[in-house]
């Protein structure tokens, strides 16, 4: 008998991403493929941080600025916030571990959506929590059943929000968040999981809420509207007292000297985010149209993916659209259902083409 791995983790199973392209290609014997697995931005990332990027390069034998200041610095600016209220990690996820390794003891209660973003779960019971699912309601977060399960038996020590929520792209309404901090007591972590957020057209000021919540934690990444999901660099917002204990557990250069620059690169470049903005909701309404034409239901979304509920079995269907070159998400615990992000024009006609001719086939 070899050494014994903690017991917390055969409640686990790894995270599974979507098929890379070189995998499908290779699998399927096929040169074009597209990918709309993984809510990557079409479009990739600006020039300028690719530029930047470039820049970085000769620096790469010195190790990265640990804390990230300078990009710290601009987002501060930007939202114009002191720079101690950011934290800057190796993509959002590093920060929902981290926010777990700092804050999370055995047998703590965690409640997380029923349906979103595997990590808030498996980093939760990574440490040993006992983690709540709420289910959703028409696709979205019941603030009210959340907060009712925060508060049964020992207060929540976290709270896991997703807007929008992958994999479904619905959002919570403002004064159901405000009334939902003021019920979660102030030992209670509010994490608002904000990935998508620049993609979304009904954001209100979450930041605004953060001076008079500092339970409160806002996590937003640069893999998504800013294209640097190769790269890993994500950010937390919060009060600075959130951030001590996760310092001292964090790795010492958790983000490269390249992600540094991109991001530096990226924020310096708002008519990208705009394109990005602007040929996602052009998409969007292709989508749409296509699904209303194949008689299928989707999910109002405020994100880049659309998730479908094709009415049968999505595991054929899955198949059949790789054969076709086509690597969209199926969503564990909704079987019928699946997640297509939203891509350039052509990437969404091939899909919508693809779709189309399997489900007319009449085999499905
Ligand atoms: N949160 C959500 C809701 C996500 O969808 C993702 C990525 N799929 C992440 C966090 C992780 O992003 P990052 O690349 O910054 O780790």
């Amino acid at each position: 008998m070899g050494p014994t791995p903690r017991p917390e983790l055969s409640r686990l199973q790894p995270y599974v991403p979507g098929r890379p392209i070189r995998d499908v290609q290779e699998s399927y014997g096929l040169t074009q493929v597209v990918k709309l697995a993984s809510n990557e931005n079409p479009l990739g990332p600006s020039p300028l941080a690719v530029v930047a990027m470039q820049e970085a390069l000769a620096s790469a034998h010195l190790y990265p600025e640990a804390t990230a200041p300078l990009v710290r610095t601009a987002l501060a600016q930007r939202f114009g916030l002191d720079p101690d209220w950011l934290l800057v990690g190796n993509g959002s996820d590093s920060i929902i571990r981290l926010l777990c390794l700092a804050y999370v003891q055995p047998g703590d209660r965690v409640v997380v959506p029923g349906c979103s973003f595997p990590s808030y779960r498996n980093f939760a019971l990574t440490s040993g929590a006992e983690v709540i699912e709420v289910p959703l309601v028409d696709e979205a977060m019941d603030l009210r059943q959340m907060a009712v399960a925060s508060l049964q038996g020992a207060p929540a020590r976290v709270v896991f929000l997703c807007r929008p929520n992958n994999p479904t792209g619905a959002v919570f309404p403002e004064d159901a968040f405000r009334e939902f901090l003021a019920q979660v007591p102030p030992t209670t972590l509010v994490v608002v999981d904000e990935a998508y957020k620049e993609y979304d057209t009904t954001a209100f000021d979450s930041l605004g809420l953060l001076q008079a919540h500092p339970n409160l934690v806002l996590l937003r990444t640069f893999s998504k509207i800013y294209g640097l999901g190769g790269v890993r660099i994500g950010y937390g917002l919060a009060h600075p007292a959130i951030w001590k204990p996760c310092l001292t557990v964090r790795e010492p250069f958790a983000v490269s000297n390249l992600a540094q620059a991109a991001a530096l690169g990226a924020l310096a470049d708002d008519g990208h985010v705009t394109r990005s903005r602007q040929v996602n909701e052009a998409g969007k309404l292709a989508l749409q149209a296509a699904c209303a034409e194949l008689g299928l239901t989707w999910a109002p979304t405020e994100a880049n993916f659309l998730f479908i509920d094709l009415g049968r079995q999505v595991g054929p269907i899955n198949e059949a659209l790789l054969t076709r070159g086509v690597i969209v998400r199926p969503v564990g615990g909704r079987p019928t259902c699946i997640r297509v992000t939203i891509g350039l024009p052509e990437e969404n006609h091939l899909f919508i083409q693809a779709l189309q001719a399997i489900l007319s086939s009449g085999l499905y």
